[in-house]
């Protein structure tokens, strides 16, 4: 295993795993990957029919996990005058996750436009570098590109020279 687990949250690497099997239903070949950086670490790959659904339940797990930190802290925040020795609860393992499927892509870009949209910046937002990236994995993607990514592209990516 490459991953490390020292790098949180960021997951840049190619997510694709042809000869791994589904966490779900077995199938092989895998286009989507989740890390939980615990110890051990855990790692869950998806095929492409799978990850939508996987990734909902990821996202209750993380929620729950947080949910269950918060919970104990606040208890712990409570005891401590009386109980000093009472340990302090450690926060949930971080995730990352990482993918190929072009709803993750379109799902990113509807996030960061409204984002950048709404901070008032001095510099036009950096689109043109967004649309560069999604182009340079576009060849690694599953199924069709949405027509909303596709406009995003022609409007954004700098004409090839
Ligand atoms: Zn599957």
């Amino acid at each position: 295993m490459r991953e490390s687990v020292a790098s949180l949250t960021v997951d840049d690497s190619d997510p694709r795993d042809p000869s791994a099997r589904c966490d779900r239903c077995g199938t092989q070949g895998t286009i989507a990957r989740a890390i939980r950086h615990s110890e051990p670490l855990e790692i869950f790959r998806y095929c492409i029919n799978c990850w939508p659904a996987a990734q909902e339940d990821l996202e209750r797990r993380q929620t729950q996990e947080l949910n269950e930190y918060h919970q104990a802290w606040r208890a712990w925040d409570s005891e401590r005058l009386r109980d000093p020795k009472r340990e302090r609860p450690k926060p949930p393992a971080p995730w990352s996750g990482n993918s190929r499927s072009w709803s993750d892509v379109q799902r990113f870009l509807e996030l960061i436009t409204a984002k950048l949209e709404e901070i008032p910046r001095t510099t036009p937002p950096p689109f043109p570098e967004i649309a560069a990236e999604i182009q340079a994995t576009a060849a690694q993607m599953v199924g069709h590109m949405p027509a909303e990514v596709a406009e995003f592209l022609a409007k954004y990516l700098p004409p090839s020279a």
